[in-house]
């Protein structure tokens, strides 16, 4: 009996259960690698990462920095010719990492995204100096653009003391958002 070839990857199938993306749309146009402003950093463009999910290179794009590098901007999103949201493909691959408890090439990315929600979470807005002390804390990182902290600090631009306007609304969005995450 002749073994037919699945059309997708079970990793394509997974990132399009995720975020209800086909990456199989993509036909290599390479449109969204010369758009994105990060990807002269990256170890694969975002062309060569959709194509390794479409033949189901796990292990290649689970180790990647560029699912950590891709600033969300959404450029490649609005210049694909085939409607492929590349940007939702990136955060679709970002939570696959984080349940297969994957360590990120780049920890300190999911670090602050964690850090910053839990910051919202708890005073209702980004409160920047409770987000630097914390993610000082967690990446040991206590001397890294301290003069630049100091100098924002002098001009004003970052609050000593958090605002808690709008916690109680954030709390509930974000309870609500765990609630259909259960579902
Ligand atoms: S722009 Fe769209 S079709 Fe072209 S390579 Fe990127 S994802 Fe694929
Ligand atoms: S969303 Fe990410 S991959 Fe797309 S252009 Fe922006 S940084 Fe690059």
């Amino acid at each position: 009996m002749v073994k037919v070839a699945p059309r997708f990857s079970e990793f394509a199938e997974a990132v399009k259960t995720i975020s209800g993306l086909d990456v199989n749309l993509c036909f290599q146009c390479a449109k969204c690698a010369s758009g994105c402003p990060v990807s002269y950093a990256m170890d694969y463009t975002p062309t060569q990462l959709i194509h390794a999910i479409q033949l189901g290179l796990t292990d290649l794009v689970m180790n990647s920095k560029t699912m950590w590098l891709c600033a969300s901007c959404q450029t490649c999103s609005t210049r694909c010719p085939q409607d492929v949201d590349l940007a939702g493909v990136m955060d679709a691959v970002r939570i696959i990492a984080q349940r297969k408890k994957i360590k990120a090439k780049i920890p300190e990315v999911p670090i602050f995204y964690r850090s910053s929600l839990r910051n919202i979470a708890l005073f209702g807005r980004m409160y920047e100096l409770g987000l630097i002390a914390t993610l000082k804390l967690l990446t040991r990182s206590f001397t890294k653009d301290m003069g630049l902290g100091l100098r924002m600090l002098r001009k004003g631009k970052l609050n000593i003391f958090p605002s808690f306007k709008g916690a109680l609304a954030a709390r509930r969005i974000f309870s609500q958002v765990k609630a259909r995450e259960k579902r």
